[in-house]
């Protein structure tokens, strides 16, 4: 068992351990895991506490499948900033004969992409996606915007790693404000309280840094300096292991970005600005086991009833 004086392993080791204690099964694939009912126990619970942060009278509560039309996504300019991180969702197309070489083929793992042709769908990068074009959809937005509380599976990055804090597939708890500009820039603030209120309840070592995303290219990289200059986008980081402190949730200004894409306008039919604040779930729970050990029975009685309301 993990204890408070053990705590600065690096990945691997943090890994094994997770491993070893069942908290996290290994699927053979780097940054896919199973995970136990102890894991999924506190992970559930940090969606709730992550939900009930925003006024269920202000916010409303929309949820999406994992799989996005890949209309809206190429809409959005993911493609440009991120086309490393995209997965797509193929299927079989083909007659009888491609059905039993396709099933020659896999079954001995060899190469079957011949037979599968590009569906309209994509693996769903980040919760926050269908939001915008929904959103849209309804026409201009009513006075004073609109604030949407989601969340689900974030399906699939590309980023295969070894470090358990960064996973190809995870959840993701978000909250997302449409307005105006003013009023999107003076949420973000607002909620940068809110989160790392929230974090520090949880009794971990949090810290609000400005970042920035890891945009494809060389012209990517002016992206990533010029969103960093402007502090577009805010990390609050914690240590997990002993690598660099991670991102456990995160505070992006679009400015006028998804708004520009998908046709957002005011009631005063100005072009709107968006934001949203997105809480990684594994991350969270990979941070609490780390800072509290390995067994949430015995958490600090504040971290316990913050999550179960256990007195
Ligand atoms: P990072 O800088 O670590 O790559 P990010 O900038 O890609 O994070 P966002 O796209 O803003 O993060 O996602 C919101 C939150 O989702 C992050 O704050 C983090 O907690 C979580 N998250 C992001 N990528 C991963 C991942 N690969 N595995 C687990 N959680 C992740
Ligand atoms: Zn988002
Ligand atoms: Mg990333």
């Amino acid at each position: 068992m993990q204890t408070e004086a053990a705590i600065d392993v690096d990945h691997d080791t943090f890994l094994k351990d997770l491993i070893a204690e069942g908290l996290l099964i290994p699927s053979g694939t780097a940054g896919v895991y199973g995970t136990n009912s102890v894991f999924e126990k506190v992970r559930l619970a940090v969606d709730d506490a992550a939900t009930s942060l925003a006024d269920p009278r202000e916010a409303e509560r929309l949820r999406f499948p994992p799989v996005l039309p890949r209309r809206h996504l190429e809409t959005s300019g993911y493609l440009r900033s991120f086309p490393h991180l995209l997965g797509s969702v193929f299927a079989f197309d083909g007659s009888e004969r491609d059905a039993v070489e396709q099933e020659a083929r896999a079954s001995e793992h060899g190469d079957w992409s011949e037979f599968q042709r590009m569906t309209d769908l994509v693996l769903l990068p980040a919760a926050c996606y269908p939001v915008y074009p929904a959103i849209a959809e309804r026409g201009p937005l009513p006075p004073g915007g609109i604030t949407v509380e989601t969340g689900g599976a974030c399906v699939f990055r590309s980023e295969p790693s070894e470090d358990p804090a960064r996973l190809q597939s995870f959840h993701m708890h978000e909250h997302v404000r449409i307005g105006e500009p003013e009023a999107v820039k003076a949420w973000r603030e607002q909620w940068s309280h809110r989160a790392l209120a929230f974090l520090t309840d949880l009794r971990l070592e949090v810290f609000l840094q400005p970042a920035s995303d890891p945009f494809f290219g060389r012209s990517g990289r002016m992206l990533a300096s010029s969103q960093l200059q402007q502090e577009l986008k805010l990390e609050i980081v914690t240590p997990i292991s002993a690598d660099e402190p991670t991102a456990i949730a995160s505070l992006n200004y679009h400015q006028d970005h998804f708004a520009t894409r998908f046709g957002l306008v005011t009631s005063e039919g100005e072009m709107a600005h968006t934001a949203c604040v997105g809480f990684g779930e594994e991350r969270i729970v990979l941070a609490l086991l780390r800072t509290h050990g390995f067994d949430p029975a015995t958490w600090p009685i504040e971290v316990r009833g913050r999550l179960w309301g256990e007195a």
